[in-house]
């Protein structure tokens, strides 16, 4: 460095005597001189103390600003105040009133006003006395900032003026100074005038050395230093290629520090979506934790109400234990409670069989009156006149006066009257109930399992339909019937039951037709017999009969069926029959005996006799059929009257059909149906005639007469019959009354036995199901329990492993972003290290750029002692040759003599001695400066600047350059 800047001292001095040095002004400095003046430039004055130098105020100036700084001034020597102020700008000192004589003058310099640089910011040249002193001058190249700079030793030679005049000239920037110090010059001190002129020794003829010359000598040295330049540019660009590969790598290591960014930027992502998974598995697990918790609550309030059914199960259960106590104490009670019972029902069990008993009794009583009535009874009903007949005038023929007997008179013609005997005589007066009263005992047979036969037998209108059918205001036989054995079944529900079911049929011109049949009859009905004897017509309806109301429908839908295909009702009906068939199946429920019997109810036909003449075709086939019927019936009868061996039943559909019913030990009633009116007489009695003989009896007046008190005795003994029936019937009554009354009382107990019995069952199934129950609702509450604690371990569990999951992903994201940021500060790292490389290399580069200046200045020095060393030897030789020299005086002599008008006129090698070429420049009359020397030895050539040595070595006593 101080080589440096001794370089570039040397650049910037123009006075070779004088120096420029790197510190403040020191006392030492001026003692040994004599100090004219010191000029505190900028400043004020002050003085020193007694040793000390006398400061004086800036004064001397022209031009130019002061600057005043407090910073303080490195190595600013004994007085660094005087450094702290300093004139800038474009200005000149000029001091006066000097004596006359050789001065030297001091400069302080210091850069205190551009304090951060850079170099070249102030550049200037300093002149005195209008010669340059230091050119360039860049105080903060030479020594920085705040650091005194010196420039010492400077001559200046006062005129008679007594002025020395110090002039600033800027390059760049303000000229500045600080000092300014103006010394008188000792003799021995004062050097050598500076001359561009060489002085002859002989003739002290001063020589100039041309411009030219000079500018040679810049120029090389300009070369030397372009050369210097263009390594350094070398250097620098290669510097730069440097910075320049730094840089790609420096980019390549910012794309590496975005990728890592990137990959950063990525794992803060990932532990982003980490976090808010497990902020949604946190989220998860509060629902769960929730519905654990709302789970807990129903499962605590289902256990309450748990335990509160189980405490009123317990209550009931203990109320019901007490009732089941209760009932087994009031066991024993119970017990002689069912001990009577069953006395009673053993009662009942007797009483039952003497019912029996006595119900067979009674039906064998029963059956004995009926036969004792006769099986086979005839009943006569008179109509009463019409109201046609009335308004025409006819009479009654009919006396009714023994009616009550049974007895019938037909006044016949003239005064005779014809006396009839019947079971039962009917006036017109006597209505349907007075009928069927009658005819219910028979009826009552069918239900004891006799086969009944009820027909109505009469000339046509004379009220056969009237009494079977009836209106419906009026119900007929037919009717009252069924009503009737509904009646009593229902009565003797509890010992028999009866299965009634009902046929209608009709029997027209021979030919059987099922009237209940809905569709066609595709078929004939034919009438056939069984394996049991019974007779029957297969594949005609029999209609099931539950109640009364069904009856009646049944018995509509027959008489609407018997109208069908008849244009007159009446005229048809009267030339069929028509038959209601009532089946009954009984079963004694005592003794499980099952019965079958039939009761048939007969509208005949009418049996009034048509004059053959009267009749043809059709009419005479019905006619002929009606009169075999009815025929056949009355043989049929009176065979069985008779008690003939042949009952022919075949003879006819009718007695065909009711062959079961006609006979044996079945009952029989006829309905002879007569009209009073005289104009029927003839037919009456032809009725009445047919019925007597179908009664078995046939009384005329006359016997009659004769036999009255065989009569009165038959009569006496049949009323006594009847009141010992009406006794036994009575006594029968009062028996099956009590027998109702035990049953029921029986029954009464039994209820009630059934019902404690039921009763205790019941208690006894409550406690069972309670006791089910309780036992069920108490593993219930402990199955809760266990999924309770179940619950709550699983929720145990799910709340570990979400801790477990979430100490997981902090751990992770504490190993990534530790592992992450290790990355990024290794690739800092490495970065800084690349950085410190280059910064390194440029070090290096930098120290051998030095190292390679060092080299240079060595070079440099090495050339210069290699020159010195040369010029010594150079000198010696001269010396040898200043024999030489002297003998070619006179040959410069001439040169001089012919210089003197030319100026800057050459001379060649040819007239120069010894092979040495030298161009001068003369300047005659005064004082030689300097000059340039050029010296060719043996083709070698030597340039340097050596002025000052060179008048180092000059004699000035003989003023003559000596080679
Ligand atoms: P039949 O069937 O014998 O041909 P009906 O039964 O059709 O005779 O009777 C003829 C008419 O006489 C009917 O209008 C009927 O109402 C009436 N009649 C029959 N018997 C009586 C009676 N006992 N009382 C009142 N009217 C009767
Ligand atoms: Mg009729």
């Amino acid at each position: 460095m101080e080589d440096a800047n001794d370089s570039l001292f040397d650049s910037m001095l123009v006075d070779s005597s004088s120096k420029l040095i790197q510190n403040g002004f020191a006392r030492s400095q001026s003692s040994a001189e004599e100090c004219v003046m010191f000029v505190n430039v900028g400043g004020e004055a002050t003085n020193e103390g007694a040793d000390g130098v006398k400061f004086l105020s800036d004064t001397f100036f022209d031009g130019g600003d002061v600057f005043l700084t407090n910073e303080a001034i490195v190595e600013g020597g004994d007085y660094p105040s005087i450094y702290q102020s300093a004139r800038v700008g474009s200005f000149s000192y000029r001091i006066d009133n000097l004596p006359p004589g050789q001065y030297l003058v001091d400069l302080h310099f210091v850069e205190i006003i551009n304090v951060n640089g850079p170099k070249g910011m102030r550049v200037f040249n300093v002149y005195i006395q209008e010669e340059k002193v230091l050119s360039e001058l860049d105080i903060y190249a030479a020594v920085g900032v705040n650091k005194p700079l010196q420039l010492i030793d400077c001559r200046a030679t006062v005129k008679d003026d007594g002025v020395i005049l110090i002039r600033f000239e800027s390059l760049n920037g303000r000229p500045v100074v600080s000092g300014i110090c103006i010394r008188r010059a000792s003799k021995e001190s004062v050097p050598p005038v500076p001359s561009d002129f060489i002085e002859c020794n002989y003739c002290a003829a001063q020589i100039e050395i041309p411009s030219s010359q000079i500018k040679v000598m810049q120029t090389k040295s300009t070369a030397k230093y372009e050369n210097k330049i263009k390594e350094l540019t070398m250097q620098c660009e290669l510097k730069a290629k440097e910075c320049y590969e730094a840089w790609t790598s420096l980019t390549e290591m910012s794309r590496e520090v975005e990728k890592v960014q990137m990959e950063l930027d990525q794992v803060t992502f990932k532990s982003f979506t980490t976090e808010l998974t497990a902020e949604k598995q946190a989220e998860n697990l509060r629902s769960i934790s929730n519905r654990y918790e709302l789970d807990k609550k129903k499962w605590a309030e289902a256990i309450i109400s748990l335990q509160e059914k189980v405490q009123l199960m317990k209550s009931e259960q203990s109320r019901l234990s007490f009732e089941a106590h209760e009932c087994v104490d009031s066991i024993p009670e119970l017990n002689k409670m069912v001990y009577a019972v069953q006395e009673l029902v053993k009662q009942c069990e007797d009483l039952k069989v003497k019912y029996y008993e006595e119900m067979t009794q009674r039906k064998k009583l029963f059956n004995e009156v009926q036969e004792a009535k006769g099986n086979i009874r005839v009943f006569c009903r008179c109509r009463p006149l019409n109201k046609v007949e009335m308004s025409s005038g006819c009479t009654t023929v009919v006396d009714f006066d023994a009616a009550k007997d049974g007895c019938l008179g037909i006044l016949a013609t003239g005064s005779s009257k014809k006396l009839f005997r019947f079971d039962r005589v009917y006036t017109p007066k006597d209505d349907q109930v007075d009928v069927f009263a009658d005819a219910s005992s028979m009826v009552i047979s069918v239900l004891d399992g006799y086969n009944v036969c009820i027909f109505a037998y009469g000339q046509t209108g004379t009220g056969k339909t009237f009494t079977m059918e009836g209106t419906e205001q009026n119900r007929g036989v037919n009717y009252r019937t069924l009503e009737h054995l509904f009646r009593v079944s229902k009565e003797r529900s509890e010992t028999f039951s009866y299965d009634i079911s009902v046929s209608v049929l009709e029997v027209y011109n021979e030919q059987i037709r099922d009237l209940l049949a809905t569709g066609p009859a595709s078929k004939r009905l034919e009438i056939k017999q069984n394996y049991e004897g019974h007779h029957h017509v297969p594949g005609v309806v029999e209609a099931k009969v539950d109640n009364i109301s069904d009856v009646w429908t049944v018995l509509q839908a027959g008489s609407n069926a018997r109208a069908v295909g008849s244009n007159n009702v009446n005229e048809h009906s009267s030339r069929s029959h028509c038959m209601l068939c009532i089946m009954v199946k009984t079963k004694n429920l005592m003794n499980g005996e099952c019965t079958k019997s039939k009761l048939w109810l007969v509208d005949l036909s009418g049996s009034e006799r048509l004059a053959k003449t009267d009749v043809q075709g059709e009419r005479l086939k019905e006619a002929q059929n009606i009169n075999r019927s009815l025929s056949a019936l009355g043989d049929v009868i009176s065979a069985l009257a008779a008690k003939s061996s042949h009952i022919p039943y075949r003879n006819s559909k009718l007695t065909h059909l009711l062959q079961d019913s006609l006979g044996g030990d079945s009952k029989t009633l006829m309905f002879v149906q007569i009209s009073p009116s005289d104009q029927d007489v003839g037919e009456t009695l032809s009725s009445l005639n047919f019925a007597t003989r179908v009664r078995g009896v046939e009384l005329d007046p006359v016997k009659k007469q004769i036999d009255t008190g065989e009569l009165q005795k038959t009569k006496a003994m049949l009323d006594k019959a009847r009141s010992e029936c009406r006794c036994k019937e009575e006594s029968l009554r009062k028996l099956e009354e009590s027998l109702q009354n035990i049953e029921s009382k029986a029954k009464g107990k039994d209820n009630i036995h059934k019902n404690l019995q039921e009763k205790i069952k019941e208690l006894e199934g409550q406690i069972k199901l309670k006791t089910s129950m309780q036992n069920q609702s108490e593993k219930q509450v402990s199955q809760l329990c266990e999924r309770l604690k179940g619950k709550e371990e699983t929720c145990c569990t799910l709340q570990h492993k979400v801790k477990e999951l979430e100490r997981k992903i902090k751990e992770q994201l504490q190993t990534e972003t530790a592992n992450f940021q290790q990355k990024v500060w290794d690739l800092e790292k490495k970065l800084k290290d690349q950085l410190q490389g280059s910064e390194s290399e440029s070090s290096f580069l930098k120290d051998k750029i030095k190292e390679l200046e060092r080299k240079l200045k060595e070079q440099e020095q090495n050339s210069e002692s290699l020159l010195k060393q040369q010029m010594k030897e150079l000198e010696e030789k001269h010396k040898e040759r200043e024999q030489q020299w002297q003998q070619t005086h006179c040959y410069v002599e001439a040169v001089k003599a012919a210089a003197t008008p030319d100026i800057g006129k050459s001379r060649t090698s040819e007239e120069c001695p010894n092979d040495i070429e030298s161009r001068m420049k003369f300047r005659p009359k005064s004082v030689p400066k300097s000059y340039e020397i050029f010296i060719t030895y043996s083709n070698k050539e030597f340039s340097h600047e050596f002025r000052t040595n060179f008048l180092k070595k000059t004699n000035p006593s003989q003023n003559r350059v000596k080679f």
